[in-house]
């Protein structure tokens, strides 16, 4: 869940020959800031932490999950097990899975450390599925389509949206793991992984972008898309705004990667290059 955002301070500078003096008030060298729209859908990472972790009240959310709490009533012992390292944890300390299964703090860092890997390395498998995810959602007349025929599209669609978090590790008995619920307990930077990721698990292949600053390259989701209004002195069109460096990249129009990413966002070869931007 998005927390209140505090606005980032700015730290990329473009590189200047000379200085440019204040105009308005505007520091000329400062990145433009994204608007507040876009800055109140990104969480306040940095308010992220171990600190915020235990006290969890668990929510039965399957009849699976069900069968599983049952098993644990009444309380044979005070110790409930995570399914990551079986190890035994007092439970407002563990973190439920809707099917059940319980994760302990260290468990759940070690999937989202693992995830930017796990998309590497089924980033063929993952764009297929979302190949045929796209067909679905770009067919014509889909809302007029018989009732029946909508339901088979949408069964599809659901389907092929659970491979793509089955492939991602985001998955356990079959179930969404909805880990999104619990990435306050995450350190800052883990939490931002996993925000990242999740984007990128859902943005279009050819949608992908990284940022243009060469000691960042993040990826940037399309939703971190924003327009340059010309009174801010811009104008020139879209920005891609990183919540990793908080700089702005812009559409280069000619450059493409000449060689796939070797690291996460694993963007192929060809793929639309940006270029760094106030
Ligand atoms: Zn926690
Ligand atoms: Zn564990
Ligand atoms: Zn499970
Ligand atoms: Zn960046």
């Amino acid at each position: 869940m998005a927390e209140p955002y505090t606005p980032p301070k700015p730290k990329k500078t473009l590189k200047r020959k000379r200085s440019q003096p204040e105009r308005d008030g505007i520091d000329m060298d400062e990145p433009f800031p994204p608007p507040a729209a876009l800055r109140r859908k990104i969480p306040n990472f940095q308010g992220h932490g171990p600190q915020n972790c235990g006290d969890h009240h668990h929510r039965i959310m399957s009849s699976i999950a069900e069968t599983r709490y049952k098993a644990h009533f009444p309380f044979s012992s005070m110790t409930w097990t995570c399914v990551g390292c079986l190890g035994d944890y007092c439970p407002i300390n563990l973190h439920d899975l809707p099917c059940g299964h319980f994760f302990c703090l260290n468990c759940l860092n070690h999937r989202i450390k693992v995830l930017p890997s796990r998309l590497g390395i089924y980033t063929k498998q993952l764009n297929d599925t979302m190949a045929e995810m796209v067909a679905l959602e770009d067919q014509p007349r889909r809302k007029r389509m018989p009732a029946t025929q909508r339901r088979e599209v949408e069964q599809t669609y659901s389907r092929l949206k659970f491979k793509l978090l089955h492939y991602a590790g985001l998955e356990c008995c079959g179930m969404d793991t909805k880990l999104n619920r619990f990435v306050g307990c995450l350190s800052p930077g883990a939490s931002r992984t996993y925000w990242l990721c999740s984007h990128w698990l859902f943005d279009r292949p050819h949608e992908r972008r990284s940022c243009a600053w060469p000691d960042c390259e993040q990826y940037i989701p399309v939703l971190c898309r924003w327009e340059l209004r010309p009174s801010l002195g811009g104008g020139d069109g879209q920005r891609y705004y990183c919540v990793q460096c908080r700089a702005n990249s812009r559409d280069s129009s000619q450059r493409v990667l000449v060689s796939p990413q070797t690291k996460f966002p694993w963007l192929p070869e060809g793929q639309d290059l940006l270029l760094p931007s106030r």
